[in-house]
C-alpha cells in the first residue's frame, strides 16, 4: 500500500505525474481540481458553488475542499494506495489530513515562478477527454484538437494571466506552509520540474525507489485524465 500527496505551483505537471504513478502502481489518483471542475462542466450545485472563485484563481472554502477529498477517500476502494493532488493547499487543510491519513511521501515539484508563467499560459485542456496539452512542449497533431479523442482544446478559466496571478501568490502564500509541516515529518521529496515530464517521472521514482517507468509511459505524453473524477 502506497499513500502519496503530491505539491506544485499550477503548471508544475501534478496531474501529468500522479497521472502515471498512479496507472502504473494501481493508486487511485485523487485531483480535488478536477473533481470541481467536473461539477462545474456538469453544472451541479456544488459547480455553481465554486466557478467564480475557481475563474479567479482563488482557494474554494476548506470546509468543502476537505469534504470532497474526505468523501473521495471514503468511496473509493483504494487496495494498493492513493495519490492525491491539489490537496492540502493550506495549513487547516494539512492538519485535517494529517488527523485522519498516514502518508508516506510528499512529491514536492518545484518549479521558478518565471517558468510557471510560460508553462501556464501556453497550456490548453482536451473540453471531451481531459487530457492536458501544452503548446511548448507537447503540442497537438492537429490545431485545437485532442489527438486521442478529438475533442476541443480549451483554455483553463483559471489559467490567465490575473488569475494565474492569485494562484502564485497563494501558494507562496498558503501551501509553502504545508510542506513546512510536512517536512517537520521528513517526508517531502523535491523534485526539479522544469526536466520534461519523462526526466520528472524519473526523478519521483528515484527518489521513491521504484522502478524506471516502462518505455510506452514515457513516450505517449500525458495519460488522459479520467473526464469524470
Ligand atoms: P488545481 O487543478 O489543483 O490547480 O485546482 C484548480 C482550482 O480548484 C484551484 O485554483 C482552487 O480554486 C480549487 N482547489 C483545488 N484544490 C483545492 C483545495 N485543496 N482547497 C481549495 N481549493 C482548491
Amino acid at each position: 500500500m502506497r499513500k502519496y500527496v503530491i505539491i506544485g505551483v499550477p503548471g508544475s505537471g501534478k496531474s501529468t505525474q500522479a497521472g502515471w504513478l498512479a496507472r502504473d502502481l494501481d493508486l487511485v489518483h485523487i485531483s480535488v481540481g478536477d473533481i470541481f471542475r467536473w461539477n462545474v462542466q456538469h453544472h451541479t450545485k456544488m459547480g455553481a458553488l465554486v466557478r467564480r472563485i475557481m475563474a479567479a484563481g482563488e482557494l474554494v472554502g476548506d470546509d468543502l475542499a476537505e469534504a470532497v477529498t474526505a468523501q473521495r477517500l471514503a468511496d473509493h476502494d483504494w487496495n494498493y494506495g492513493f495519490i492525491v493532488d491539489g490537496f492540502p493547499r493550506n495549513a487547516r487543510q494539512a492538519e485535517f489530513f494529517l488527523e485522519s491519513y498516514d502518508i508516506d511521501a510528499v512529491i514536492h515539484l518545484h518549479m521558478p515562478d518565471a517558468e510557471v508563467r510560460k508553462r501556464v499560459l501556453a497550456r490548453r485542456l482536451c473540453s471531451g477527454c481531459g487530457l492536458d496539452y501544452n503548446l511548448i512542449q507537447g503540442r497537438p497533431q492537429e490545431e485545437g484538437k485532442c489527438d486521442v479523442c478529438g475533442g476541443t482544446l480549451v483554455t483553463r478559466e483559471d489559467d490567465t494571466p490575473e488569475a494565474l496571478a492569485v494562484r502564485l501568490h497563494d501558494y507562496h502564500d498558503k501551501t509553502d506552509p504545508v510542506l513546512a509541516i510536512f517536512a517537520r515529518k521528513e517526508y517531502v521529496l523535491t523534485i526539479d520540474a522544469t526536466q520534461d515530464r519523462a526526466g520528472v517521472q524519473q526523478g519521483i521514482r528515484d527518489a521513491l525507489g521504484l522502478p524506471a517507468a516502462s518505455p510506452e509511459e514515457n513516450s505517449s505524453g500525458s495519460p488522459a485524465a479520467a473526464a469524470q473524477p
